[in-house]
């Protein structure tokens, strides 16, 4: 029950966010949407998660890639109550091997994937602190235990977030009561997901493989992810969303996969 909290969820109009958007807003908490997003869109999403259980969903206009958008937009969402749950999941990917990868894709990757994620924790915690209760849920993937190829600046990233969030963790495990609940740090560490995110890799391989789409993701599973089976962002939501809860105080520090086995190998 996350009636009368608020939950911030960065890039949450679209993918794995507004999965995990839709999950705490059917458990009754308000969100604080973001992402990038024509007004239409960001609309869609909140009328969406309202439509799903959310008291109130409103859109915080900001690109994550830019630690001073990122201040005002937490200076915002601070002036519409503050965000007793925080969810880092906006993200963007470019595969290319290191010799070649654009010097502007290593920045970007590591700067909406990594410092994004940093600027926001540092100014959410104190006051989830104060409180006593307080989740931060960053969406890190495979990517953060384990590598692949031609990926340098996601699995830099991930396997950044990874530890900082174990940082955050430790210093704020004593925070808060178990009454209160607590103040966790976790990262739910993905493998292949339906999103808009991998279709470039799926259209790759497809097109490897003579067009046809289906071959291109058993190819991409067959090679990485033993459940030969792509998650639902739903799927991600629901853990998000037990994270989240009372029961889940003293689970912090952790960065949890869902990918049907690839990190066990
Ligand atoms: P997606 O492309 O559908 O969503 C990405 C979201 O990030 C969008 O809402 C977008 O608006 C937002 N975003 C991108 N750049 C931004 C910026 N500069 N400022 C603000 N918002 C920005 O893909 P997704 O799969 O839903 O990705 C969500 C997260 O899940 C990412 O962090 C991604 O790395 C991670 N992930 C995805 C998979 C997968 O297979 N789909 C696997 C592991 C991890």
């Amino acid at each position: 029950d996350l009636n009368g909290k608020t939950a911030l969820v960065t890039g949450s109009v679209q993918g794995i966010g507004l999965a995990i958007a839709k999950a705490l807003a059917g458990a009754g908490a308000r969100i604080a949407v973001n992402g990038l997003a024509s007004p239409e869109q960001a609309e869609a999403a909140c009328a969406e998660l309202r439509a799903a259980g959310a008291p109130e969903a409103k859109f915080f206009d900001a690109d994550l890639s830019d630690p001073d958008r990122i201040a005002a937009m937490m200076q915002r969402v601070a002036d519409w109550g503050g965000a007793d749950i925080l969810v880092n999941n906006a993200g963007i990917q470019h595969t290319a091997p290191i010799a070649t990868m654009p010097r502007a894709k290593w920045e970007a990757i590591l700067a909406i994937n990594l410092s994004a994620a940093f600027y926001t924790m540092q100014a959410a915690l104190p006051a989830m602190a104060q409180k006593g209760y307080g989740r931060v849920v960053n969406i890190a993937s495979v990517h953060g235990l384990v590598a692949s190829k031609d990926k340098a600046p996601y699995v830099a990233a991930k396997f950044g977030l990874v530890g900082m969030s174990r940082v955050a963790a430790l210093e704020y495990a004593a925070a808060g009561t178990k009454a209160q609940g607590g103040v966790t740090v976790n990262c739910i560490c993905p493998g292949w997901t339906e999103t808009a995110i991998i279709q470039p890799q799926i259209d790759a391989r497809a097109a490897a493989l003579g067009g046809d789409r289906d071959a291109g993701i058993a190819e991409l599973l067959s090679e990485k992810q033993p459940s030969l089976r792509t998650s639902d962002p739903s799927e991600i939501g629901a853990l998000a969303l037990w994270l989240c809860a009372p029961i889940a105080h003293n689970v912090t520090g952790t960065a949890i996969p869902v990918d049907g086995g690839w990190t066990a190998q």
